[in-house]
């Protein structure tokens, strides 16, 4: 069956990759970022592209509203936006992790509030968070950026507990280092030349389509099976 699918960070890498999946399977889509033009360059049936920032509740549920009137109740939500900021805690801009904590964290639970209540009502739904391997173990320079990660494995375990019954899944993705601008917002241009070499020290990273992969994977499965929790990294990641 075809259902809307909602993909956060649309307009890059990973989420761009994840919508143009699911448009491959003939779903509909809610695509939502803050770059309206990209979105609107991958030129995907069916779908609705917004401009949203994710720390934005209203927005964001006007933008679901939207198009549940348009193509019916969400399917799957994949809270995917998320910004990488890395520094070192002593030196780092504060701002910079008020940043990644309200887009990173705020801008999941947004999403998730924008769509839980019904998804319980209605007994279906999905909800996939892309976190990171940075949610289950540390790197230098990573705190700010572990803590947003950390998080969002957190509160997607506990939602899932708390709405098994309602038979909705709660899915975390973490990825491990995959080729996308994500490292391009960092300041520090000898963080930025360090995380560039530990890339190329394991032979290159993976591409975003094994991520949009494990997205439709999980989303595929019958919807009284979770799979809770993928992590997929580089081979040679450590
Ligand atoms: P990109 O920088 O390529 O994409 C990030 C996306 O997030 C963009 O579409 C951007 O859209 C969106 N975004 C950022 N801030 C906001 C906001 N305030 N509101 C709405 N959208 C926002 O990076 P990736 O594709 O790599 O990142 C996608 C996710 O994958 C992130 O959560 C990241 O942490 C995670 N991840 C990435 C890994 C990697 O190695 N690349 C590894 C593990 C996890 P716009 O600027 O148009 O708003």
């Amino acid at each position: 069956m075809k259902q809307l699918i909602v993909i956060t960070g649309a307009s890059s890498g990973i989420g761009a990759t994840i919508a143009q999946a699911f448009s491959a399977k003939g779903h509909p889509l809610l695509l939502l970022a803050r770059r309206v033009e990209l979105m609107e360059a991958l030129e995907l049936d069916n779908a609705l592209c917004v401009g949203v920032d994710v720390t934005d509740a209203e927005a964001m549920k006007n933008a679901i509203a939207t198009a549940e009137a348009k193509f019916g109740p969400v399917g799957c939500l994949i809270n995917n936006a998320g910004m990488m900021l890395l520094g070192a805690v002593d030196t780092q801009d504060p701002a910079e992790w008020s940043q990644m904590l309200n887009i990173n964290v705020m801008g999941v639970l947004n999403g998730i509030h924008a769509v839980l209540a019904d998804m319980k009502t209605r007994k279906t739904g999905t909800i996939i968070n892309i976190s990171s391997v940075a949610g289950r173990k540390t790197f230098p320079n990573h705190a700010a950026y572990c803590a947003t990660k950390f998080a969002v494995h957190a509160l997607t375990e506990n939602i899932r507990e708390e709405v098994a019954a309602d038979d909705v899944r709660m899915i975390t993705i973490a990825p491990g280092a995959v080729e996308t601008a994500l490292l391009s917002h960092t300041t520090s241009e000898e963080i930025k030349a360090g995380y560039q070499g530990w890339k190329e020290s394991m032979g290159g990273v993976i591409e975003p389509t094994a991520v949009a992969d494990a997205a439709v994977f999980a989303f595929e499965q019958p919807q009284n099976v979770c799979v809770r929790e993928i992590v997929l990294a580089p081979t040679r990641q450590q």
